[in-house]
């Protein structure tokens, strides 16, 4: 699969009730089926940074780096824009979080 059919599928299934939310995590449900909008941190491209881990937006696909790399773009744009979960594109991995709960969305244990 590739990457926007790893994130849709997860979307699919966090909707299903197939991937654990926090409680009171209401966010998953407004999410569209979105797929990332570039291969790499869209601002560190832009300025030639470098990042650690990726992380997409999943109300509008923007793809921005972890906390632990130096320009933090992934909860900056949360932050700025108000959109709510990400969702980790490192391969293998399929959790989001949510910036509002400020909690982990993960494959329930099969
Ligand atoms: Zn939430
Ligand atoms: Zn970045
Ligand atoms: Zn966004």
């Amino acid at each position: 699969m590739n990457d926007a059919a790893i994130v849709h599928d997860a979307v699919r299934r966090v909707k299903a009730g197939e991937l654990k939310r926090p409680t009171n995590c209401i966010h998953v449900d407004q999410l569209l089926e979105i797929g990332p909008n570039t291969v790499g941190c869209e601002d560190c491209l832009r300025t030639g940074d470098k990042w650690v881990h990726l992380r997409v937006c999943l109300t509008c696909g923007y793809v921005g780096c972890c906390n632990s790399s130096p320009n933090k773009h992934a909860s900056r744009h949360a932050k700025e824009a108000g959109h709510p979960v990400v969702m980790s594109m490192e391969g293998g991995e399929e959790w989001m979080w949510c910036y509002v709960d400020e909690d982990f969305i993960v494959p329930r244990r099969r």
